[in-house]
């Protein structure tokens, strides 16, 4: 006989929205009936959860490119779950899907909006990050919006990150003439140069980001990949090359901010140089994703590539999880583990 379908399971709920840093009080851990799937649903228990920096805008009400989180209802965000029943056809007990009701032990859900994964080809937490959503931002942002090429000094801020550690990477690997990071500690700094292979990497809680960049790159740089904004953005500005592009991916220093901050003081720099400074959203860029998986997906294999994850243990500890990403107690991609 079939094991016995669970009935209920627990999911993370928003209760109010945070001002300023989340609160444990904003949240609530719930225990909730598990819905048995319908025509074209499959019931997934998930297995990895994916806790992500723009989360952090989702909780608040603000209209943004992704819709607030409903109050008194489960969040959603990336996960990996292996099918535990299915009535979708093509869909099998024993499938793993990626899907986007993470934030929770089970989830019931339309088989088209998932996408089945193989944990034989890489492992599973993989698709959430080297060879996910945030290992896509990375290669889209550098290739087609900030236009790399061949010879290109690179900077990379949240360089230790996700997003920023295969930033700096591709671009070794596609040629730039000199990669230079930054990240919160020391450990992370040395970690950019001793496996990554940064040219040169510094702590920005260590001193002026100004300062360390011009000594980072004496020769300026020609692409800025921004995941922090604030004065990240205005220093990569001031030493941008003619030319120079800046693709904006992230700002998270400025996501617990209650009041706007100030935007770079020297974008005038942009008329002589004719610098371009673009953001974009991976969600644009998803043509570009079997030539992302073919390319990094054989870097991570032959270990040109490197990546760490930083995988936190239960579904309790998501929140805190989460917290950590917004913190910098992450490594690599932040996972959660059920
Ligand atoms: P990361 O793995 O980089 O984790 C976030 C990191 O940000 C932390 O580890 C921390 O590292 C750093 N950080 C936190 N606060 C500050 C601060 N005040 N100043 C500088 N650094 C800080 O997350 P991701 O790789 O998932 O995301 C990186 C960026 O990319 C984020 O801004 C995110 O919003 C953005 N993003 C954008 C997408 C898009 O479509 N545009 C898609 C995916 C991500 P440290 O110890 O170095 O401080």
């Amino acid at each position: 006989d079939a094991p016995a379908l669970p009935t209920t399971g627990r999911e993370w709920h928003l209760l109010s929205r945070p001002v300023g840093w989340p609160k444990p009080e904003d949240f609530d851990l719930v225990e909730a009936e598990v819905r048995q799937p319908g025509p074209g649903e499959v019931l997934v228990r998930n297995v990895y959860l994916s806790v992500d920096p723009y989360m952090r805008g989702r909780m608040s009400a603000a209209k943004s490119y992704a819709a607030p989180y409903d109050l008194n209802a489960p969040m959603t965000g990336g996960a990996v779950g292996e099918v535990v029943a299915s009535n979708a056809e093509g869909v099998e007990p024993g499938d793993h899907l990626l899907h986007s009701d993470g934030w929770r032990e089970y989830a019931t859900l339309e088989a088209g909006k998932a996408a089945k994964v193989d944990p034989d080809a890489a492992p599973l937490s993989t698709y959430l990050g080297v060879l996910g959503m945030t290992g896509l931002t990375a290669y889209a942002g550098l290739l087609r919006v900030a236009s790399f090429k061949e010879g290109d000094a690179v900077f990379v801020s949240g360089a230790a990150g996700a997003v920023g550690s295969q930033v700096g990477q591709i671009a070794k690997l596609k040629g730039a003439s000199r990669v230079i990071g930054s990240a919160g500690s020391d450990e992370k700094v040395e970690l950019l140069k001793k496996e990554y292979g940064f040219d040169a990497a510094f702590n920005y809680k260590a001193g002026p980001v100004r300062e360390q960049l011009k000594e980072a790159a004496p020769d300026g740089v020609d692409v800025y990949f921004d995941n922090v904004g604030g004065d990240h953005l205005e220093a990569a500005v001031g030493r941008l090359n003619l030319g120079g592009r800046i693709a904006v991916c992230g700002m998270i220093s400025g996501y617990n901010d209650t009041e706007p901050a100030p935007g770079p003081r020297n974008l005038m720099r942009l008329i002589a140089t004719r610098g371009r400074i673009e953001g974009f959203l991976v969600g644009d860029h998803y043509d570009l994703r079997p030539q992302f998986v073919e390319e990094v997906g054989s870097w991570v294999r032959s270990g040109e590539l490197k990546y760490r994850e930083t995988v936190v243990e239960g579904l309790e500890n998501t929140l805190e999880a989460f917290l950590g990403v917004l913190r910098g107690d992450n490594t690599g991609k932040m996972i959660v583990k059920l």
